[in-house]
């Protein structure tokens, strides 16, 4: 048994086969295979509106411009969540990853260009002083690509055996294959983060990754391991893309899809208890 107290009760049916609390793009997305599925599907959420963190607002009067108001970017959405869903959404490859300023000269920073051929990358690096870094981060970004290959596609599959996922890299890169899985598997990322670059800059870039909103960090234990790979191993690629219309485009094309599959999505409906085993 669920209970709900708000506006949007008034709105809920008597029974259902699942009930989902909470409206977020996750929650969308069971809601929609679950209905698609044939079970009969209620949707609670507490807030007026669906999406949770993933959703746009129009900041500027007079202007039809959506922008993403908290989370901005897609990587872990399974390609084949969207076409399973049949989501109407575009996504648009980002050119620049990343601007960081050098702290001992905030006139200069480097700039991460997805495009850039190796001389532009060699002069970006240059230009902080960090050319000597420039072979490390190939090959570490061309590992890491490795690695994103062999876990993305598990992302839609029965949890494989730790070994499996291993030996599937090392097959597939060989020395290289091993030695990403131990730098970013095995052992505190920041082990491999030291030991592979020079420059204190260049680190920040790749630690980045490692510790965006967390309160992680890199030597200690495997915490920033899990959040960089988070950060890497989408879509196979790493990439991570803009939606256009912002997230809540992403959240408006799982809403529609779980609605068209037959889920019931009640807003202003905060869910305040639940018993198990009571209908
Ligand atoms: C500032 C910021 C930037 C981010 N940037 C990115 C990014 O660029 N890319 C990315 O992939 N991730 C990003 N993230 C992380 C991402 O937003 C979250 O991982 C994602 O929103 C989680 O989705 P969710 O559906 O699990 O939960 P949420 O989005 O948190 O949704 C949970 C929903 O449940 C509802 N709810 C909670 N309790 C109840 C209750 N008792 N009854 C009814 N409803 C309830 C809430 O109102 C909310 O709508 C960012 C997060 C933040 C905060």
């Amino acid at each position: 048994m669920t209970e709900a107290h708000g506006p949007g009760i008034a709105a809920l049916p008597d029974g259902a086969d699942v009930v989902i609390v909470g409206g977020g793009h996750n929650a969308l997305t069971a809601a929609a295979y679950l209905a698609r599925a044939g079970r009969s599907v209620v949707l609670l959420e507490a807030a007026d509106h669906v999406g949770g963190a993933a959703v746009s607002q129009r900041p500027f009067d007079g202007v039809d411009a959506r922008l993403s108001r908290y989370s901005y970017l897609v990587s872990l959405l399974p390609r084949q969540v969207a076409r399973d869903l049949g989501l109407d959404l575009t996504l648009v490859r980002r050119r620049y990853s990343s601007y960081t300023p050098d702290p001992g000269d905030p006139s200069r920073g480097l700039l991460v260009d997805g495009e850039a051929d190796d001389d532009a990358r060699r002069a970006a690096f240059d230009r902080v002083g960090a050319g000597d870094d420039v072979a490390a981060w190939t090959e570490w970004y061309d590992a890491v690509g490795l690695l994103a290959r062999a876990i993305a596609p598990t992302l839609t599959q029965p949890l494989p055996a730790r070994d499996d996922v291993a030996a599937d890299l090392a097959r597939a890169g060989g020395d290289a294959g091993r030695a990403i899985w131990r730098d970013v598997v095995e052992r505190p990322i920041g082990e491999a983060i030291e030991r592979r670059f020079r420059s204190d800059l260049v680190r920040g870039v790749v630690a980045t990754d490692a510790l965006i909103g967390t309160f992680a960090d890199l030597d200690s234990d495997l915490a920033a391991n899990r959040c960089y790979l988070y950060h890497v191993i989408g879509g196979g690629t790493g990439d991570w893309d803009v939606p256009v219309g912002g997230m809540g485009a992403v959240s408006g094309a799982l809403a529609a899809a779980a609605r068209d599959g037959g889920a019931q999505l009640v807003t202003s409906a905060r869910v305040s208890a639940v018993t198990p085993g009571v209908r």
